[in-house]
């Protein structure tokens, strides 16, 4: 089946006891025991299992094209998770520009855990090669990368992840499952900050990790990690999600198309020094991009001419889009991201934008009345 149709019946049925269309929000905490101690329905206790994350990891999967997936409370949870998955003595490989979020879990919270962790450029795949050591259990990539929209080479490194035995991860919030499949490219593992595009209408928190092989050791070690951690979404969160996912390919198609309109037009602009945009011809990861995915996704980042003050305060004089963190949401929001990144080499003049579902004339106005 298609994308479109996926998103709306991957995991779904008609609600057995009601008929109704709209799954019901089951919010039980506990199941009924059958008379022999058994629980034949399926379900004992709502952080082992739920009728909505059921559905919803069902969804998910599908999706990604993969055998299992997970659901979390967050995208750092669905990571925290992962890292919490693997044994003392580890070494794991991750981006030096992944959303600096994750490089703030792997420095800062998992830095005495007994695991090594090198941090290198990934879309340069020859660094991942030479930073292999025989204990690299864990590759991580995010691709296109947040803010600076750097693109990994997905099959070049599950080639290097693989020769060395480790297990490679690739985060897939920016390029969402309709325009990229990483367990096609041989990823074993895709990662959703669900927050973003999947949920859609920036309502509500979520992650998700799909693996390939519903078999692999990490699987098992990281359904004990969800179920006994327990950093699982509530059931309404899942229901807010699936309701978000139900549009997730027309609300990509119309963000790709528009923000590939804004990016040209910014190009053109003399107040713009730079636009990172990977479908521009002039983006160094244009041409992987037009291999690896087939659209570009709704996020991109700028560089006003000047200092930071200078793309601070063309954001001030916006009227329509929104100064807001977080992406993939129905409203346009732009940050500056160097002001709430800690410890990361974002340029002091850089603007991430997140177009949304508005009109492409009406977004470009309110840019071009802010440049000036
Ligand atoms: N991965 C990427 C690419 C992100 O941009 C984010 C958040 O911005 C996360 C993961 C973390 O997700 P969450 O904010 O749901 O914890």
């Amino acid at each position: 089946m298609k994308p479109e149709t996926l998103a709306i019946h991957a995991g779904y049925q008609i609600d057995p006891t009601t008929g109704a269309l709209t799954p019901p929000i089951h919010l039980s905490t506990t199941f009924e025991r059958d008379p022999d101690g058994g629980f034949a329905r399926g379900h004992v206790y709502t952080r082992d299992t739920n009728p909505n994350r059921d559905e919803l990891e069902a969804r998910l999967a599908q999706l990604e094209g993969g055998a299992l997936a997970l659901a979390f409370s967050s995208g750092m949870a669905t990571f925290m998770s992962l890292i919490q998955s693997l044994h003392t003595g580890a070494h794991i490989i991750a981006p030096n520009d992944m959303y600096f979020g994750v490089q703030r879990l792997l420095r800062e919270v998992f830095a005495d855990w007994g695991l090594a962790i090198t941090f290198v450029t990934a879309s340069d795949t020859r660094q991942i090669e030479s930073a292999m050591r025989p204990n690299t259990k864990l590759v991580i990539i995010e691709t296109p990368s947040n803010p600076m929209m750097n693109l990994t080479d997905i099959r070049a490194v599950a080639d290097i992840a693989h020769a060395g035995g480790a297990f490679l991860v690739c985060d897939n919030t920016i390029a969402t499952p309709i325009f990229q499949h990483p367990l096609e490219l041989g990823a074993d593992a895709v990662i959703h900050a669900t927050t973003k595009y999947l949920g859609g209408h920036s309502d509500v928190l979520g992650g998700a990790i799909i693996l390939k092989d519903a078999h692999h050791p990490l699987a098992s070690r990281l359904q004990v990690v969800q179920k006994v951690g327990g950093a699982v979404p509530a059931p309404f969160d899942c229901w807010m999600l699936l309701r978000g996912m139900y549009t997730l390919p027309h609300r990509m198609n119309i963000v790709n198309a528009n923000a590939l309109q804004i990016a040209h037009a910014l190009n053109n602009h003399p107040n713009i020094e730079r636009v990172l945009h990977l479908g521009l011809d002039d983006h160094p990861h244009h041409a992987l991009a037009r291999t690896q995915m087939s659209g570009y996704g709704g996020l991109f980042s700028f560089l006003v001419r000047g200092s930071a003050d200078d793309a601070m305060g063309m954001t001030n004089r916006l009227r329509l889009i929104k100064r807001a963190t977080s992406f993939g949401g129905v409203h346009t929001t732009i940050e500056h991201r160097a002001s709430v990144e800690v410890g990361t080499s974002t340029p002091h003049n850089l603007l991430r934008i997140s177009i949304g579902l508005e009109h492409p004339d009406d977004i470009w106005d309110d840019l071009a009345g802010a440049l000036g």
